[in-house]
């Protein structure tokens, strides 16, 4: 693979003879790509080079196999990580390593886990990644109204940089999307050194992080290579010094959602897509967040979606389901669930509050991974507006799917 960053902020690739245009994401799922260019707007021209080899691999990480060759010479730290993470042999190498920055920015997406994790450090600025057109491949998905989610955050008073990027237009299949999870960080990290950034933090929370939860394994994953700090990309944004922190990597999505719609930036809570004056209420994102919603409201399904529409026709399908500790909290709390489109699951749990209220604490190992620098806030918020996991709490979590 060979990298070239045009002005600081046009990325093109081109493929070694044996990388290839098929490849899998580090969650393990099958990717394709597109076209070999994307760019990124409302960053500086210049940023500290493993700062452009990071954003640079979290585009072109699935479509490499053996070397990558960047424009600009990296440190040998940088060229470590790469090879002790992938196997890839990476340079050339000459450069210094960047030492961290002192600021700890939110990757702000607007979603309730952003918001939760935004709420955790009120200082912390937001860097806001926006999606937009590409000049080469035709837009498909023009539902996805990711103008209204740049308005919204910058509603919220917060210090923040909109980056613009269409580099989401590089992967063809299932669709376009980012290629690794960490390209919404591409835009970030060639922030870093104007926002003196030494922490990234992310709404991934306890799900996805320990338990194996979106499109991952469904069971409890320690090692997780994604977001573990010694997983190899928690290795590799260190070795950038641009550590990243899980702010809610602790708590499940019943108390991030709990946090978003207590916080001071409730107004400006959006997980969904497609609405523009709210959510569209009728997409799987608002189905699944409308369950998490009535449950920590303890009131009953508000929701248009119906049974026979193919949003719900998912839950007819036998678990395990992405985020299933999620419908088995919702299960157990929703008032007059058995007559939703969620009743037919109810045959395939025995989910009761008791079962499920290891998913109302933190899970304590997560705060430990947070960098010091940081942890004593995180730790504090959790204290005062959470509580942790007891020992049979935190025994529900590590033996998650097993
Ligand atoms: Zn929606």
């Amino acid at each position: 693979m060979r990298v070239t960053w045009s002005a600081g902020t046009r990325l093109s690739f081109r493929l070694d003879p044996e990388d290839e245009i098929t490849g899998k994401a580090s969650d393990e799922h099958p990717i394709k790509l597109a076209t070999n260019s994307c760019s990124i707007g409302g960053v500086p021209g210049d940023a500290h080079p493993d700062l452009y080899a990071v954003a640079a691999w979290t585009v072109v990480a699935p479509w490499t196999r053996r070397r990558i060759t960047f424009d600009r010479a990296i440190s040998a730290e940088l060229a470590e990580a790469l090879h002790d993470g992938w196997g890839i042999e990476a340079g050339p190498i000459g450069a210094e390593r960047r030492s961290p920055g002192a600021t700890l920015a939110i990757s702000y997406s607007g979603g309730a886990d952003s918001v939760a994790a935004a709420t955790m450090y009120p200082q912390a600025p937001f860097v806001h990644f926006q999606r937009v057109n590409h000049p080469r491949v035709p837009n498909r998905w023009p539902h996805y109204r990711s103008d209204v989610l740049a308005r919204l955050a910058a509603k919220t008073g917060r210090e923040l940089s909109v980056v613009t990027s269409d580099l989401e237009y590089t992967l063809a299949e299932p669709r376009p999307g980012y290629p690794e999870h960490h390209a919404v960080a591409a835009g970030a990290l060639l922030l870093a050194d104007r926002l003196d950034l030494g922490g990234l933090g992310f709404g991934y929370e306890m799900g996805s992080r320990w338990l194996g939860g979106g499109r991952y394994l469904w069971r409890f994953t320690p090692d997780n290579p994604m977001w573990a700090p010694h997983g190899r990309w928690g290795r590799l944004f260190a070795a950038a010094g641009v550590h990243i922190v899980l702010p809610v990597g602790g708590v499940s999505e019943a108390v991030t959602m709990r946090l978003a719609l207590g916080s001071p930036l409730r107004e400006q809570v959006r997980w969904c897509l497609r609405g523009t004056g709210g959510p569209c209420r009728v997409c799987g994102k608002c189905l699944y967040k409308e369950l998490i919603q009535a449950a920590v409201e303890r009131r009953p399904l508000d929701t248009p979606v119906t049974a026979d529409s193919p949003v719900a026709r998912k839950w007819l399908k036998k678990p395990p389901y992405g985020g299933q500790e999620m419908i088995e909290y919702g299960l157990a709390r929703v008032p007059g669930i058995e007559d939703t489109v969620f009743g037919p699951v109810l045959d395939y749990f025995d989910a009761t509050e008791e079962s499920t209220s290891w998913l109302e604490h933190c899970y304590p190992p997560a705060l430990g991974e947070i960098p010091e620098r940081w942890r004593a806030e995180a730790a504090s918020f959790v204290e005062a507006n959470v509580g942790l996991m007891t020992e049979d709490e935190v025994r529900r979590v590590e033996t998650w799917g097993t």
